[in-house]
């Protein structure tokens, strides 16, 4: 496949800088997390397995394609098939971002519930398609497991019957996803806000 190293460095950038952020906000510890870049209608960039996400530098960034398979150097998450499986759901999904964030963690982990119910709170306006806080957005809680495979065709079943914008994983993290990689960050924000009110709420009761 040709590729062009200039569009790969400038998105591999892009993923470096998120990573920081992402880890400063403890967010992906101990090499956790991974996040990806559309490329084209075939590839995407994405995290390399094991990179502490803190400090990433744009050769911990590799292009795979679709099927998972790596294009330049570089060992791809087992989690590829998670992201690539998003891009060939939809084609406007442009970035996608998974971390393993203390709320998400803990909220998939203890809700008895196979979904999280996110209603009433403002900053659900971040969130696409939402236009008031009394409108709600459900996110669908999957069993943890290392069948990835599995799990991707689970995500795209679900995709096929209801308008998701994230899914959680038990005991495990969270799946969020936008047209560009600022969109998806909002998202990922604005889920983890809302993430962190409920788990409040909970403690409240
Ligand atoms: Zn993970």
């Amino acid at each position: 496949m040709q590729y062009q190293q200039s569009v790969l460095h400038q998105k591999s950038l892009l993923l470096c800088a998120i990573g920081k952020e992402c880890y400063e906000l403890g967010w992906s510890p101990a090499t956790s997390s991974n996040y990806s870049i559309r490329y084209d209608n075939k590839h995407c960039a994405i995290t390399s397995s094991g990179k502490h996400k803190g400090r990433l530098q744009p050769e911990d960034i590799l292009l795979v394609d679709f099927s998972g398979t790596p294009i330049t150097q570089g060992k791809p998450s087992a989690e590829t098939l998670l992201h690539t499986q998003l891009y060939q759901a939809d084609d406007k999904i442009g970035a996608v971002l998974h971390t393993h964030s203390p709320a998400s963690v803990m909220l998939s982990q203890f809700l008895t519930s196979n979904e999280l119910v996110l209603q009433g709170w403002e900053l659900l306006k971040a969130l696409p398609g939402i236009l008031s806080h009394e409108e709600s957005v459900t996110i669908p809680i999957l069993n943890n497991s290392q069948d990835i495979k599995a799990l991707a065709k689970e995500v795209d079943e679900k995709m096929k019957t209801e308008d998701l914008c994230a899914y959680l994983i038990k005991g495990h993290g969270i799946y969020t996803w936008g047209k560009s990689l600022d969109d998806c960050f909002r998202h990922l924000e604005a889920l983890e806000a809302l993430m962190s009110y409920e788990l409040t709420a909970l403690s409240l009761k």
